[in-house]
């Protein structure tokens, strides 16, 4: 397949050292890119991907409306991460450009943390650990225990809160969960039908929720009160979810055993920057830097993630996966006869009668549509036409020239 220009003619920029896979998967299919380690900014960010037809950020590099005014060619953005604050999600979406991200490349990481930290908690391993690299042999058996038979409690179980109910089963736990959507157990996992119900049967509580109103403050005082005596919470989720105030209390009053945090309300901004948090110090208490998704497996598995989306989106116009334009799904084109038909790729604004003007422009040239496909979301319409080969260039013309077109383009 072709697109409106040589592929080889695409250029593909790739900042802050992307995975090497997610490259090369682009590279075997003939475009053109250029690789950077870091993340740029100002004139260098400019100078890097004012020519680009796609771009490829981690979260540092700051994608805002004045940067990408400056992309007059910038077809799509990649967020080889999950998150795409820094990205101008909006004003991409006003001039048709996508952006996609990776929300669950890295579930597998953040479950195997939360399984040693279970483990960890149980066996007092920082404490331990701290206490020999301070001289101190603390040989003991008081306060550790084996997982196995011990009851987890799962609050959300989605990707991430599934796959620690199947890796904790392995280890010999009995696992209940809560979910406020109905949910397929996995294994001999059992669901409850309150969040009071599972706080009270669970040794161990971890939590696997979005940040939204329902889970913000979620575990509070009455929520730490009801875990067991002697039982353990983990939250590698988000910080805005559990109050550490209380936590703090449960743990040192000795209500709770321990606990393992991996988000916190106040995060710096970057690597390097100085932390403080009510929980330092609490004893056993595992602290880590939100780097519960990061390893080198997740940085593998993103990429390629990525890879495959802009693939996708660049050779057959399939949106799905991006976070800012209306998400199509596309088959791939047919071929008529000896003719493959030609797709017209268009992102419109969202007002009523701009399909009206696009089968018209078909109509008055004469041109077969085989195919069409139309999604909207917001302020943005997003319309694929397979159309004859014969004319579909007019038609391209006559679609880009509507007032209320955002960006066009052909494959061939
Ligand atoms: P997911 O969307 O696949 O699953 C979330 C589940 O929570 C869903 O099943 C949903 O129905 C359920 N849920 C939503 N609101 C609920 C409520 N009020 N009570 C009970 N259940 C509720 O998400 P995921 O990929 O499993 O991620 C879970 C959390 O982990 C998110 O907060 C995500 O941001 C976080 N995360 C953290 C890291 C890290 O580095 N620590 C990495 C990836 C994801």
């Amino acid at each position: 397949m072709k697109t409106s220009f040589p592929k080889d003619q695409l250029e593909i920029v790739l900042l802050e050292g992307t995975h090497p896979d997610g490259t090369a998967h682009l590279e075997s299919g003939g475009f053109l890119v250029r690789t950077h380690a870091g993340s740029l900014e100002g004139d260098q960010l400019i100078d890097a991907i004012g020519r680009a037809h796609i771009v490829g950020v981690r979260s540092k590099t700051m994608l805002t409306e004045e940067v990408l005014a400056q992309c007059p060619r910038l077809l799509g953005v990649g967020c080889f991460c999950a998150g795409t604050n820094q990205v101008d999600l909006e004003y991409a979406a006003s001039r048709g450009v996508a952006v996609f991200n990776s929300p669950f490349s890295n579930t597998r990481s953040v479950a195997e943390l939360t399984i040693a930290e279970i483990i960890a908690l149980h066996r007092k391993l920082t404490h331990r650990s701290h206490a020999l690299h301070a001289g101190t042999w603390d040989k003991s058996a008081s306060g550790s225990h084996e997982v196995r038979g011990k009851t987890l409690g799962i609050i959300g179980y989605g990707h991430i809160g599934s796959q620690v109910s199947v890796l904790a089963e392995a280890i010999g736990m009995r696992v209940l969960f809560f979910d406020t959507m109905s949910k397929l157990p996995l294994g001999n996992a059992n669901s409850v039908d309150s969040l009071n119900r599972l706080l009270g049967e669970s040794d161990v509580v971890t939590i696997h929720v979005p940040d939204d109103h329902t889970t913000r403050g979620m575990i509070g005082a009455k929520q730490i009160a009801r875990i067991k005596a002697g039982g353990y919470l983990i939250n590698n989720a988000r910080g805005s979810i559990v109050d550490l105030d209380t936590l703090r209390g449960a743990i040192d009053s000795g209500h709770l055993a321990g606990a393992a945090l991996d988000v916190f309300p106040d995060e710096p901004a970057k690597s390097g920057e100085s932390f403080s948090s009510v929980m330092q110090g609490a004893a056993n208490v595992i602290l880590t830097p939100h780097v519960g998704g990061s390893t080198i497996e997740a940085q593998q598995a993103i990429s390629m993630d990525i890879a495959h989306k802009l693939t996708r989106f660049i050779n057959a116009g399939v949106t799905t996966g991006a976070v800012n334009v209306p998400e199509v799904d596309l088959p791939e084109q047919s071929a008529v006869g000896e003719h493959r038909p030609h797709r017209i790729l268009n992102f419109h604004a969202n007002v009523p009668g701009v399909l009206g003007k696009i089968h018209e422009a078909a109509s008055s040239l004469g041109v077969n549509i085989t195919g069409e496909y139309l999604r909207t979301r917001d302020r943005i319409g997003y319309v694929v036409i397979d159309a004859d080969p014969s004319d579909a260039g007019a038609l391209r013309d006559r679609i880009e020239s509507i007032n209320e077109s955002i960006r066009t383009r052909m494959l061939y």
